[in-house]
């Protein structure tokens, strides 16, 4: 498939490849309360799927992500570290012309220009945009369109010949010199391929693909999770343990609960130390480190924090990743104090804290048989397991 006129052979073998991905929206009508592009589809936020083509592909050597102005430090932290974040501007092709200014290669090399609200970018098409480009100034994916096309004119529908007429996907690949002096002159186009065509450029069309489509409405993010995760990836479980000493004091706190004792637990922050095991249950399911790494017990902002606070940051960062805590269980090894007259109201303030039914969350209690520090009366120790699950996209 191509149209146009041709204005000079290419040859890209010897290129040098970036890609913009642009993420400038809101995305108000894909739903949810994020912006289409961070919601998350099977495990991780819908740009990324772009930015993880992108970088397993060996003709890419740069990677430009335009966000929402100001959102930039968020989206440095969370995707890889040699993406180019910048930012974005009022309209979608003023934040491609900042990906543009971005971009450190020559006005010969080739650039692709891709939406990130299509996260079903494959390998085979980045290395058929970049071969297209051989014999055209531009080339971007297609699909022909198959459903029947009417036109309302008033009350009265007449037919649309569906010949000849395509469905044009991202990424669209082009020179670098070239789109940056196509689009100098434009500033608010339906797409990329708009600033070839009015200079009567050559554009190739590659076949396109049904998993490119975009995220538009709510039932797009759930179509397009069930074609590119046909097996959704299985539950992730993680373990935690924590040990802390009792030194002089009056009670002692356990999942969020006061208990009278006649000793409390020594502990730069409250010294929860059933928290502090699902905590580290929590992020060690989702491989995201442990409590130290989070809240350094060094930090004088930890010092008698509560132990919720620690919790909830460890549901809200593997919710970042993908994952929500569907069930967890704790085991309370100690001699004193009895732990079970409290076992109800800890296993509701858990559930309350991390936002699960109380029936998800167990919590026990053992002796070690007057045996070791804990049979000494010492301290408390305290072991957690929790079982992730992939978080339901908004629909
Ligand atoms: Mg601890």
């Amino acid at each position: 498939m191509a149209c146009g006129f041709f204005i000079a052979t290419r040859y890209s073998a010897g290129m040098r490849v970036a890609a913009i991905i642009v993420a400038a929206g809101r995305g108000e009508r894909a739903g949810g309360s994020l912006p289409k592009q961070l919601q998350p589809l099977g495990g991780k936020p819908v740009y990324q799927w772009s930015v993880d083509a992108f970088s397993h592909h060996d003709r890419i050597e740069q990677i430009v992500l335009v966000v929402p102005n100001g959102d930039e430090d968020a989206y440095a932290a969370a995707t890889n570290p040699n993406v180019k974040i910048v930012a974005g501007r009022e309209t979608r092709t003023g934040s491609v012309k900042a990906g543009l200014d971005a971009c450190a290669l020559s006005d010969r090399d080739l650039v692709m220009i891709h939406d990130a609200a299509r996260p079903g970018l494959s390998q085979e098409t980045i290395s058929a945009l970049i071969e297209a480009l051989e014999h055209a100034d531009a080339a971007a994916p297609a699909l022909v369109v198959s459903d029947a096309l009417k036109r309302q004119t008033g009350s009265r529908l007449s037919n649309v010949s569906r010949e000849n007429l395509y469905r044009v996907q991202t990424p669209q690949v082009f020179k670098l010199g070239a789109i940056t002096a196509a689009l100098s002159a434009s500033n608010d186009l339906v797409d990329d391929l708009a600033a070839i065509e009015a200079q009567d450029g050559m554009v190739a069309l590659i076949d396109g693909s049904e998993t490119l489509a975009k995220i538009t409405y709510p039932d797009d993010l759930n179509r397009l999770e069930s074609l590119l995760m046909p097996h959704p990836p299985a539950p992730r479980f993680g373990t935690g343990f924590d040990v802390h000493a009792f030194e002089p004091g009056q009670e002692v706190v356990l999942c969020g609960v006061r208990i009278p004792h006649d000793q409390k637990l020594a502990g730069h922050s409250d010294a929860d130390v059933a928290w502090h095991a699902l905590t580290d249950a929590i992020l060690g399911a989702a491989a995201l480190g442990d409590i130290g790494d989070h809240f350094p017990p060094s930090d004088p902002q930890w010092k008698g924090a509560a132990s919720e606070v620690f919790l909830k940051h460890a549901v809200e960062l593997v919710a970042g990743a993908g994952w929500t805590v569907s069930s967890c269980d704790l085991t309370i090894i100690c001699e004193a104090p009895k732990v079970k007259p409290h076992r109800e109201a800890m296993r509701e303030e858990t559930a309350r804290i991390i936002g699960l039914d109380t029936s998800a969350i167990s919590v026990k209690a053992t002796t070690t048989e007057g045996l070791g520090f804990t049979g000494r009366r010492e301290g408390i120790a305290a072991q957690a397991s929790a079982v992730l699950t992939p978080l339901q996209t908004n629909s």
